[in-house]
């Protein structure tokens, strides 16, 4: 018995005896390795003409004993001999897959590489990057590899338990080409191997991982037919089955994204992805890239119509399935994809990527980053295109995934605002229907520099708020905003400014973002303002009772500078509106510290309530004056629809007022 090298033994110790459960995809890993095998004697006969093979033969067959618990791996490849049995699987072949373990899969810092979004532990890093023959001792305890190299008349046996050690004795083998045999484990409670050995298990696992791989993936399977009824069978036969055996081929081999875009019909786009990805529905758009240079991949990315169930759920994964070479590496690649479109499925593939653990992972990390990059601009101009062009279809993607786009500027605290600001809609008060930014600033009065928006809970109770109908009233467009994100994602743009928006002198003007609820709007004339002032000084001693009459709701009463039917208008000073606060308040967990909204409550001097409140004040009705403020303040927060504090009161107070 020769002995593994140190450093294959370490190897194989971390892989049988890690915690890592993803064990299925030694199958996945043998047949890479056969498959390169066959590559290897294809591409000798293209270029050695002694090398005498009938191309369509090469295949790979898959074979298991359900008696026997093992599951046989063969390719008609390029064979290994003696030599080469032992340099291959006695050791390593790649110097650097040891400093790779060394060099930190346990060390933070390399950790951004993470399957499913699990915890990172070196063992995951393996899973990801393939780890190859070694595999093989993940699900058994013995391993026989039976080989005949191509030329060669000689066949070996190389065989061992995985332990420290491992045995070549002479062999016979009919044609040239490579045996695996995998003797499985026993089973345990946890885990039953046994499982492997099976039809419909090595079926599944060849189409999950090696569907696309280039050469026929053969098994034996059984089929069951009707026999055929005798000759003189009578009217009340019974018809008898038998089984029979036949050679299938797995793999559908030639994978769709491979295929050039115009021999590929949409309904073949969309069968795919609706099989793969497990959607009823078709994409609404489909994306197709095939990028060559320093990194070559193809690329096939679909729209859904519509978010999956679970797309606003803690497990919901985002990611593209990830391919090397027609073999999966991972289902969904988180860095593929930036959160926000993280609506978007579909596969990458390209051989650059290699499945060896070898690899160094920050390399792959790089590689990965660059085809991120490359295809965020793909996904984002595509968008651009729909938005542009195909409006009903886009405004129904923003339905569904407008907030996935919203939520990204605001947890990223405006840093994706290129990318995203300009793909934003929201509902025009003016145009009564969903617009862009752009849209809003082509439409704007010569004199405007502000987007003005609103937020609240819906789109009709916004549009008949006295805040926003004083604004359109003086010819400004407001954008309705009626989901919990707006407002914060509002303020992580805090500005836009318009795709083509260079001013004569060339440079670019920002567009503040301002929500009308905010005290200064900037769009009160000379003679308002003095108006106002009169109206503060002559009536001081009246807003004072009113403010104390609304202590701790309010912080001021002032004269309002709007022009509104309504008696008065709640604005509110400093960063957080009445939506906001009303919106943290509702948060879990936040009994204490949310920060309130500084409230203003606008008095319209010219309603007759106010003449009503003048008078009760003259004739020294302190009560009437309380009432009278509490019902305006609490009819002001309803009509913004939002919750008032004492309901109770309210009503009361509406009934005395009646009676
Ligand atoms: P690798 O990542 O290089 O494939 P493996 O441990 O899976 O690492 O395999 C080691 C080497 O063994 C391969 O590089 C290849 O030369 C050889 N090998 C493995 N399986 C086969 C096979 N089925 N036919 C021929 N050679 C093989």
């Amino acid at each position: 018995m020769r002995k593994f090298k140190t450093e294959s033994k370490k190897l194989l110790d971390l892989m049988i005896n890690s915690i890592y459960t993803n064990r299925e995809i030694f199958l996945r890993e043998l047949i890479s390795n056969a498959s390169d095998a066959v590559d290897k004697l294809y591409f000798r006969s293209l270029v050695d003409d002694t090398v005498k093979i009938n191309r369509a033969d090469l295949c790979i067959t898959v074979g298991f004993d359900q008696e026997a618990r093992t599951v046989t791996v063969s390719d008609n490849g390029i064979g290994m001999d003696k030599d080469e049995l032992n340099k291959n699987l006695g050791t390593i072949a790649h110097s650097d897959s040891f400093e790779f373990k060394e060099s930190g899969l346990d060390k933070p810092g390399l950790d951004d590489v993470d399957v499913d979004g699990a915890p990172v532990a070196d063992v995951d890093i393996i899973g990801q990057f393939g780890v190859g023959f070694y595999s093989a001792f993940m699900v058994g305890k013995r391993v026989k590899v039976i080989s005949r190299a191509y030329g060669s008349e000689e066949a070996w046996c190389w065989e061992s338990d995985g332990v420290d050690g491992y045995t070549i004795t002479a062999a016979e083998r009919a044609e040239h080409g490579t045996d695996v045999i995998v003797f499985l484990k026993d089973d345990t409670d946890e885990e039953t191997f046994g499982a492997f050995a099976s039809e419909q298990g090595l079926r599944g696992l060849i189409k999950r991982y090696s569907n696309y791989v280039r050469y026929p993936i053969q098994m034996e399977v059984t089929k069951s037919r009707m026999k055929e009824a005798p000759a003189d069978a009578g009217d009340d036969h019974q018809p008898e089955f038998e089984n029979y055996t036949e050679v299938e081929t797995i793999n559908s081999m030639i994978p769709i994204w491979k295929r050039k875009k115009s021999e590929v019909t949409d309904e073949e786009y969309h069968e795919f992805y609706k099989t793969d990805f497990h959607d009823f529905e078709d994409p609404l758009r489909t994306v197709s890239l095939h990028a060559e240079g320093t990194l070559t991949y193809d690329a096939l990315m679909f729209i859904p119509s519509h978010a999956p169930f679970d797309m606003w759920s803690k497990d919901y994964k985002r990611g593209l399935a990830l391919y090397s070479s027609g073999v999966l590496i991972m289902d969904k690649c988180e860095e593929l994809v930036p959160d926000y479109f993280g609506f978007v499925r579909g596969v990458v593939d390209s051989a650059d990527l290699t499945l060896n653990i070898s690899r160094e992972t920050l390399q792959h990390n790089s590689q990965l980053r660059a085809i991120a990059r490359r295809l965020e601009k793909k996904i984002k101009s595509e968008l651009d295109a729909m938005c542009a062009d195909d409006r009903e279809a886009y405004v129904g993607f923003f339905k569904e995934f407008g907030r996935t786009l919203k939520y990204g500027l605001y947890s990223s605290y405006g840093m994706a605002k290129d990318t995203l600001a300009d793909l934003l809609l929201f509902y025009s008060a003016k145009q009564k229907k969903m617009i862009t930014f752009d849209e809003y600033i082509a439409d704007a009065p010569a004199d405007a520099d502000a987007i003005y928006f609103a937020a609240g809970d819906s789109v009709d109770r916004l549009s008949t708020m006295p805040i926003v109908t004083t604004v359109l009233a003086k010819g400004y467009d407001v954008l309705l905003c009626d989901e919990n994100v707006d407002e914060f994602c509002m303020m992580a743009l805090a500005d836009y400014t318009p795709k083509d928006s260079a001013e004569p002198d060339g440079s670019t003007k920002a567009w503040q973002l301002k929500n009308v609820g905010s005290e200064d709007l900037g769009l009160t004339t000379e003679e308002e303002k003095k108006k106002a002032e009169e109206a503060t000084e002559e009536n001081a001693d009246l807003f004072q009772a009113m403010t104390d009459a609304l202590a701790g709701k309010v912080k001021r009463v002032a004269v309002s500078t709007r022009v509104t039917e309504a008696p008065v208008v709640l604005t509110t000073e400093g960063a957080v509106s009445l939506q906001m606060a009303h919106l943290l308040k509702e948060q879990p967990g936040s009994d204490e510290g949310v920060p309130e909204a500084q409230i203003v409550m606008e008095v319209n001097v010219e309603h007759p309530v106010f003449q009503v409140l003048q008078q009760a004040n003259a004739a020294k009705d302190a009560q009437k004056v309380e009432d009278y403020s509490r019902i305006l303040f609490d009819q002001a927060l309803l009509v913004e629809g939002l919750p008032i504090d004492d309901p109770l009161g309210f009503s009361e107070r509406i009934s005395a007022l009646m009676a």
